[in-house]
């Protein structure tokens, strides 16, 4: 194993530079687990941690959910933004995808 330092960016935001382990034989390189740590802590409190919790408000009878301005950012969506929901059922989520 080769240990090197590498830049990491998650949709298309620089989120820092960490250690990842190269298998001399086939190439793969994983992040040690000190380093999946510390990118996961990051990705928290920029928002863009897949797990990242976030409320469900009531607004006149619906439901209005707080999206993280940095994960917003980060595909664009702003208020008033057009949007399409696309409901899956069977996995329990709701895909927002800015139109
Ligand atoms: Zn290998």
């Amino acid at each position: 194993m080769i240990s090197r330092l590498v830049r990491f960016s998650k949709s298309g935001l620089f989120v820092g530079i960490f250690r990842t382990l190269v298998c001399n034989l086939c190439g793969e390189e994983v992040f040690d687990s000190n380093a999946a740590k510390q990118i996961e802590k990051k990705l928290q409190q920029i928002g863009l941690w897949a797990s990242s919790k976030s409320k469900v408000y009531r607004i006149k009878g619906n439901l209005a959910v707080e999206i993280n301005k940095t994960a917003a950012r980060a595909v664009g969506l702003k208020k008033n933004s057009k949007i399409k929901l696309i409901p899956d059922v069977s996995q329990k989520r709701i895909i927002i995808e800015v139109t």
